[in-house]
């Protein structure tokens, strides 16, 4: 049993506070509340966000090589000379509901660890500084989205946010949007409770979300036409996420790119 919620906000404020005066940027709050890094957990004088210099640049030097040898289409990991002519070998034919993915980093640690972290709506501070990254990473090809694209969250089923408290996706789709200029909106609804996905394979995954999710018929027309980029949090079979973005693309949006922190490999 955990503490009741009234008590662990009591005893966890020092660490909420901290976090507002993070996301301030407060100096003195820097004194106060030294930050940490949330990869190796150093300290320092001069560290002004969530990871250190050493760590910001093994995450970017990844983010970079994945890029390079990734497929544009379901960002798994391809060789240096695929042929990625409508996909690579592991997508080539297969109707995956998206058109393109964008993943940081592959879902091993950190970013599994950081994933993790993110679900808890304590963590939600982080994903700016996450999204941050992203936005500096996959800068070229982001820049290709059209200034009247949509930054659009994975919902969860209601039941779900409830037990959860928020939406990471939310979270990042926001942070997202702000660093690109463009502007989050929430067409889609999950109306199907799907229970966890992990351990099952692609098509029992597919068959289960089928349908889980649809378009609010008052955001439908606004749609039409539309470069949505959607976003989440991880990308696994691809199957949750595919099934939002076929809901998407049948209210007649036209190119759906998706963007994650991490690919399951
Ligand atoms: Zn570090
Ligand atoms: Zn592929």
């Amino acid at each position: 049993m955990g503490a009741p919620p009234g008590l662990l906000a009591f005893h966890d404020w020092p660490r909420r506070l901290s976090k507002a005066w993070r996301a301030g940027g407060d100096a003195l709050g820097d004194l106060v509340f030294p930050w940490r890094c949330a990869v190796c957990e150093a300290a320092g004088p001069g560290l002004r966000e969530p990871f250190c210099a050493p760590c910001r640049g093994v995450l970017r030097a990844r983010a970079a090589e994945i890029q390079r040898n990734s497929c544009p289409r379901c960002a798994m990991p391809v060789g240096p000379f695929a042929d990625l002519d409508k996909g690579c070998s592991e997508c080539r034919g297969r109707p995956l509901g998206f058109d393109a993915a964008i993943a940081l980093g592959y879902h091993e640690d950190p970013w599994r660890r950081l994933c993790l972290k993110l679900k808890k709506e304590r963590e939600a501070w982080l994903a700016p500084w996450m999204t941050g990254l992203l936005a500096e990473a996959r800068a070229t090809e982001l820049a290709l989205l059209p200034a009247d694209a949509w930054v659009v969250p994975v919902p969860l089923h209601w039941l779900r946010r409830l037990h959860r408290g928020y939406n990471q996706s939310d979270a990042l789709a926001q942070g997202l949007a702000r660093r690109l200029g463009l502007e989050t909106h929430r067409p889609i609804r999950r109306i199907k409770y799907t229970e966890h996905l992990v351990g099952m394979n692609l098509t029992k995954r597919a068959e289960i979300v089928r349908g889980a999710f649809q378009v609010d018929a008052r955001r439908g027309p606004d749609l039409k036409g539309r470069t949505v980029l959607l976003v989440d949090d991880v990308l696994t079979t691809g199957a949750t996420t595919g099934a939002a973005a076929r809901a998407l693309k049948r209210a007649g949006a036209a190119r759906v790119v998706v963007a994650v922190l991490s690919r399951a490999l």
